[in-house]
């Protein structure tokens, strides 16, 4: 029975994928010589389908179970969830806008029973959360917060549980602290995903890939802690890369990617290393991934490199048309230029590679007229995107702050704390989220996520994103399934690209089919999980 067991699943978004995080921790571990089972469709499973998949998994031989909370969508029954994504104007883009609200999928009364049940079967087993929600919510049974990156912490923590050897932790009403401050994981540039036989990988899934970690912006609004990062740093070695991909190939026949890097185009150098591995493979890849516009139109070369490496679903986080907002959330670039580049990328790369682009309602300095004007752009029958999709601003100060205890203020920071308004919080905290005020948002104490800015409250946004979404203009775009978040879901159900360009997730025929061959393999997996025991 394995030493290590980690819950995971990314579970709301039409289709099925998978995340990288729980995987490379499972990765890190294993070379470690832990053994670790890794347990998908989390969020999908019944409750009494994780209690069965609890019951054949953990074992007195279990040092921890963890749970990878970064994308945990809320648990909907099949029915509940058809019923979701019928439902207009948003449909089950509703509930997508609302992951960062959920920690765990299922509801807080059966969460605990599953806590008890594992420490009924090990009452030594520790309960580990970690991932990007990790320490969001106060939530009793929490033994360990694992905080930032994870390779560091869950290897010492597992060696402390195994073998006795020290730990250093932060005591705090909420439970254990563990950050990547304490163990940091400095092997990031030869490391690996490397998926496992009790992975249950189907033949030719389309696969999570680091290029790179982090960030080297920092915009006011997004809350990574690498943001910021030096040019350079987490950049991982074109050899390993390479050797990575040809296993994946050689193993389980995969050539798409959902490339899991915050901006893939940072600079021209990491585009010329990347075009140099991917374009030498004996195997051409299909890449979906995360890119700054505003790069690509400052160098323009990186538009056939992007292209030739096997760029198949690019999005970019536009946010806003409005040169005023960009200023403030450190996404100034001129607007025009950035049309005249998608106009660009249209000519170049036809249907070849589906482009899409996010924008957002609520930021500083923009009111209602100027969104309009963004919203006739995206209207217009020649705009030159595959999908888009417009959100509004999220805000998450309000999640539960710590008191630094018996520690010092200095090393709470070196831990990866800051220290905000009502105590110390991890360091993945937009500089929008910290400072408010500065930003000419406001909100109150008692309540998580309703800001109230210069020109409107959460609700205006809300109400303002359904307007969008019940406009019929462009609605086969708003309803892309061409879009990052998407394309490769899609292909793991069996669709080819020719017909996802030409599906929509506001499609009842497509929904329903959608959902249906998700829990397909969501029940064969569950069904090899049960009887698969290491
Ligand atoms: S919004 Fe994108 S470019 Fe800006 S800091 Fe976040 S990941 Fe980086």
């Amino acid at each position: 029975m394995a030493e290590i067991i980690i819950f995971n699943d990314c579970n709301g978004p039409l289709g099925f994928s998978r995340y990288a995080g729980p995987y490379r921790i499972a990765t890190e571990l294993r070379n470690n010589g832990f053994t670790v089972q890794t347990i998908e469709f989390f969020g999908d499973m019944t409750p009494d389908e994780v209690s069965e998949v609890i019951d054949a998994q953990v074992s007195e031989e279990t040092l921890w179970v963890g749970f990878a909370s970064t994308l945990f969508g809320k648990h909907l029954t099949f029915e509940e969830d058809m019923k979701l994504w019928l439902t207009p104007p948003l449909g089950g883009l509703k509930q997508l806008n609302q992951v960062f609200q959920t920690l765990f999928p299922h509801s807080d009364d059966e969460m605990e029973e599953f806590i008890l049940q594992i420490k009924m079967i090990n009452p030594k087993c520790k309960i580990v959360v970690g991932g990007y929600k990790a320490l969001h919510k106060e939530f009793r049974g929490i033994d360990y917060w694992v905080v930032g990156q994870g390779e560091g912490p869950s290897v010492a923590l597992s060696r402390h549980l195994k073998y006795g050897d020290q730990l250093k932790w932060i005591e705090s009403h909420l439970g254990r602290i563990i950050t990547d401050k304490m163990y940091e994981f400095e092997d990031f540039t030869t490391c690996k995903i490397t998926w496992h036989e009790s992975d249950h990988i189907r033949p030719g899934e389309d696969l999570q890939l680091e290029t790179a970690r982090g960030c080297i912006f920092k915009c006011d609004f997004c809350a990574f802690n690498l943001n910021g990062k030096k040019f350079g740093d987490f950049n991982k070695n074109p050899e390993i890369l390479r050797e990575e991909l040809i296993y994946n190939y050689e193993k389980f026949g995969t050539v798409g990617y959902m490339v899991a890097d915050d901006t893939v185009n940072d600079s021209m150098m990491k585009v010329d290393y990347l075009h140099e591995v991917f374009t030498s493979l004996p195997f051409k890849p299909r890449l979906s991934c995360h890119l700054r516009l505003d790069i690509i139109a400052a160098n323009p070369d990186m538009i056939t490199k992007l292209h030739e490496m096997g760029l198949t679903s690019a999005n970019f986080g536009i946010e806003t048309f409005n040169r005023q907002a960009g200023r403030a959330i450190g996404k100034g670039a001129d607007p025009e230029k950035l049309k005249d580049c998608l106009y660009r990328l249209e000519e170049a790369w036809g249907d070849d590679v589906f482009t899409s682009a996010n924008f957002l309602v609520g930021l500083p300095h923009e009111d209602q007229a100027s969104l309009e004007k963004t919203f006739d752009w995206l209207h217009r029958p020649d705009v030159p995107l595959h999908g888009f999709s417009v959100n509004r601003l999220y805000l998450s100060q309000l999640y539960p702050a710590i008191d630094s205890g018996l520690h010092t203020a200095e090393q709470m920071r070196n831990w990866g704390f800051i220290k905000g308004k009502r105590g110390w919080q991890y360091n993945n905290v937009s500089k929008m989220e910290m400072d408010a005020e500065k930003y000419d948002m406001e909100y109150g104490e008692d309540e998580f996520y309703k800001w109230k800015g210069e020109f409107f409250d959460v609700y205006e946004a809300d109400q303002i994103v359904d307007n969008f979404y019940m406009d019929p203009r462009n609605a086969h775009k708003k309803f892309s399934l061409t879009m990052f978040l998407n394309y490769n879901r899609m292909i793991n159900l069996g669709y080819t690209k020719d017909q996802i360009l030409h599906m929509r997730q506001d499609d009842p025929d497509t929904v329903i089919a959608a959902i249906k061959k998700r829990k397909q393999i969501k029940d064969e997996y569950f069904a090899k999980i049960l009887t698969s025991i290491q």
